[in-house]
């Protein structure tokens, strides 16, 4: 019970702060040149990491993030409908749990493996709901640390509703999927995939591995179409997503 107690005190914590800071950010980095479409608040520049623009001041969104919130602007008129919208997210960030969350008539789940921020413990090769649950999931990041991801996407198209969308994000490289089960150190991996956690390195054919699975593929790059200046005023890059 103690320990329940100090996790809620905790959490409740990071939260107020989290609040507080949102109140100061606008203060702080005050202008007008940047947009975020994650929180939708104006502001002088991004976070600085690297040597470039890359964190929203106030919600923390990163640039895929904001590019997954275009590709749902442009593609989904789902957030749009008034009627009750079924929302799966998996491996859930701050900034897109409230993003999602705060919209009208969504009925909003996260899942994860341990993260404090899912509402849900959950396996992604092993869903706990029915088939054809959501409309709409949102997985970005979490494939390439499965090594089982045919599984997991299977799952991920059990749940789907038919007509319903996916977006699902990995990174991804030039040329095929680099993939060794061999490979299981830390060390290994990061010198293979460049990053320790990692099971694989995504390429080209990562859309046919969802087609397999019988997804209907389309591959999004926020980027298409806009001129260099707004792309930096709203702080994207042409990662690209697979709606
Ligand atoms: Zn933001």
């Amino acid at each position: 019970m103690r320990t329940l107690e100090a996790l809620i005190k905790r959490l409740l914590s990071v939260e107020a702060l989290r609040r507080l800071w949102q109140g100061v950010a606008p203060r702080l980095f005050y202008g007008n040149d940047r947009y975020c479409v994650v929180c939708c608040r104006h502001f002088r520049r991004f976070v600085i990491r690297r040597g470039r623009e890359h964190l929203c001041p106030v919600c923390f969104s990163e640039p895929r993030h904001r590019n997954a919130i275009l590709c749902l602007g442009r593609h989904a008129p789902l957030f749009s409908s008034t009627g009750l919208l079924r929302v799966l997210h998996v491996a859930p960030e701050l900034c897109m749990m409230d993003n999602f969350s705060s919209r009208s008539h969504v009925d909003y789940v996260s899942i994860d493996l341990s993260s404090r921020l899912a509402r849900e413990r959950m396996d992604l090769r092993r869903l706990q709901f029915p088939d054809e649950h959501f409309d709409f999931i949102y997985c970005s990041h979490v494939l390439e640390h499965i090594r089982e991801d045919r599984q997991a996407m299977s799952e991920l198209f059990r749940v789907l509703k038919v007509g319903g969308l996916a977006l699902v994000i990995v990174p991804i490289r030039t040329g095929p999927t680099i993939e060794d089960p061999a490979v299981t150190s830390p060390e290994e991996r990061k010198a293979l995939y460049h990053h320790p956690d990692h099971v694989r390195c995504y390429g080209d054919d990562f859309k046919e591995r969802l087609e397999a699975i019988g997804f209907q593929v389309a591959r999004h790059v926020a980027t298409t179409g806009m001129p260099e200046a707004e792309r930096r005023r709203q702080g994207i890059n042409s990662e690209p997503l697979f709606p």
